[in-house]
């Protein structure tokens, strides 16, 4: 190689080729470090003779698989800027990411249904394709006639690896531009701080679209050398069964609700593992206090966004804190800080969350003015979370600034509210929003999932948050619902429940 690929070399760069990688349990496929640096090269070749250069993007719509996560060390390898695509976006969606990032290559399934609209829309992209099932796909058969040794191209610290485009609930989807640097950065920072180590074996049961399920799962899998067990999709039962042979788990909360579900998980089922990390959404304290109760484990609950990769984390030795998001990574800065200046505010009082260090992105694909004014002059970027830090140091996210409600000028963050209503032993959990309100500007309504739909007394909810709450903040309105909407990756849409509830406040 002439010159370095940062982050090839540090996540690949010192692996022992015989030990093992990554087992898919539904597909038999298994795969050594060995296989990845071979069959990375194969994918890295098949890119360059289908015109990829380095700086292009390859975005990449399939069903998660092995494949495609050595297409993306290939990506990496040939220099090249990775661009993953959630697997439910439509025609319409896909085509905004395509005309926005204009990659050189577009990756589908064989049988997608984006497919034709897509070739329809953009006559002139070269699109290829990659099917679940181990060697389908035209991408996956031209890369099988490739050699396996292939010259990685030199890629600097801050050039693109990657762009994710954020969940975006709400206004346009923005492309997060990640580089060598800030991936390389966070896995360190995460092997570390978790003490991964090359015995350690994953239960990856995440989608591989995403930063948590891809950069944090993956990552630092291959820069721990250590292995997985590779999951399509979240499967309970699988998961319950794979549990004894694998030391750590990585999951979004709804993993663990799920789990709790299941009678099958027990502590000896899991006495010897060594971690569960959880992130990407709020873990109710409720839940981790449940599944210490059920295994013994304390949940190990971490902060990130795609933009920053990860923040905060719990600590690995040392106390963690349910309802917290812990400590700053090493070599993060974290500070709340006043929202309209940008001055940080004392410890204990509620503001706008920011982050700087080597993990933060580049801004936003061709979104300059968006980007800058996201950013504070003194380098820190505006994650749009509120959260507050405790004596102690340790962080915790109040809600996102956008779910901010205003009503009759009062501010209200949503999570205080929420936490008040979950605590009655009816509610499986709620969500506060803020509606239109003739008299209020907004109006705070409570929208409640009850547990098994056992419905809440909306006369003891009320009284509830009377005897804890000030009066701006108690909820005017409650709805219950059998489940909150959620997207892939656990979050509660919001923007999907201020939809249906629009009118609480004018139906009268
Ligand atoms: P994404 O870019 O899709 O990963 O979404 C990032 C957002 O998820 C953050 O800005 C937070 O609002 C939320 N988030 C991530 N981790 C947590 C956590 N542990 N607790 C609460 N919210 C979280």
């Amino acid at each position: 190689m002439a010159g370095h690929n940062i982050l090839f070399e540090g996540l690949l760069g010192e692996v022992k080729p015989a030990r093992p990688f990554a087992d898919n349990p539904k597909t038999g496929q298994s795969l050594t470090y060995q296989d990845v640096l071979d069959q990375s090269a194969r994918y890295a070749n098949a890119l360059v003779a289908l015109g990829v250069e380095p700086g292009d993007r390859v975005a990449v719509q399939v069903a998660k698989s092995l494949d495609m996560l050595l297409l993306y060390i290939g990506v990496i390898r040939a220099g090249a800027v990775f661009l993953p695509l959630n697997t439910a976006y439509v025609a319409k969606e896909v085509a905004y990411f395509l005309s926005d990032a204009e990659p050189a290559l577009f990756v589908c399934d064989p049988g997608s249904e984006v497919r034709s609209p897509i070739q329809d829309t953009f006559a002139s992209l070269r699109i290829e394709t990659m099917g679940a099932d181990p060697g389908t796909g035209s991408l996956v058969a031209l890369a099988d006639e490739q050699s396996a040794h292939f010259d990685t191209i030199a890629r600097g610290a801050q050039e693109l690896a990657a762009i994710l485009y954020t969940s975006g609930t709400t206004g346009r989807s923005k492309g997060a531009m990640l580089t060598h640097a800030n991936l390389l950065s966070n896995t360190r920072a995460l092997v570390d701080s978790w003490a991964i180590a090359e015995s350690d074996r994953l239960l990856h049961a995440l989608p591989i679209f995403h930063t948590h399920g891809l950069f944090v799962a993956c990552n630092t899998t291959m820069a721990a050398g250590s292995s997985m067990v590779f999951l399509p999709a979240f499967d309970a039962a699988a998961m319950i069964e794979l549990l004894p042979d694998v030391s750590m788990m990585m999951g979004v909360p709804t993993f663990y609700t799920r789990l709790l579900a299941e009678p099958r998980l027990t502590r000896d089922r899991v006495a010897h593992m060594r971690l569960f990390v959880s992130g990407s959404a709020p873990l109710l304290a409720e839940t981790h206090q449940q599944f210490e109760e059920r295994t013994g484990h304390r949940i190990l609950e971490r902060y990130g966004m795609t933009e920053t990769n990860m923040i905060t984390s719990n600590p690995y030795n040392g106390e963690r804190r349910a309802g917290t998001v812990g400590f700053p990574l090493p070599g993060v800065e974290v500070t709340v800080a006043d929202p309209a200046t940008g001055d940080p505010l004392p410890s204990g009082e509620i503001g706008s969350i920011e982050v700087r260090g080597p993990n933060v992105f580049e801004g936003y694909w061709r979104m300059p003015e968006k980007t800058r004014s996201e950013f504070r002059d003194n380098g820190f970027f505006i994650t749009g979370d509120l959260g507050s830090i405790d004596p102690d140091g340790y962080l915790t996210i109040s809600g996102r600034e956008k779910d901010l409600i205003i009503s009759g000028g009062f501010n209200i963050y949503p999570k205080e509210v929420e936490t008040v209503l979950d605590a009655h032993d009816r509610v499986l959990e709620s969500a506060v929003i803020g509606v239109p309100h003739p008299d209020f500007g907004e109006g705070v309504v409570a929208v409640i999932a009850s547990r098994d739909g056992d419905t809440a007394n909306e006369d003891e909810l009320r009284a509830l948050a009377q005897s804890s709450l000030a009066r701006f903040k108690q909820p005017k309105r409650f709805f219950f619902v059998d489940g909150l909407p959620r997207n892939a990756m656990g979050k509660v849409q919001k923007q999907e429940l201020r939809t249906r509830f629009k009118d609480a406040f004018s139906e009268a």
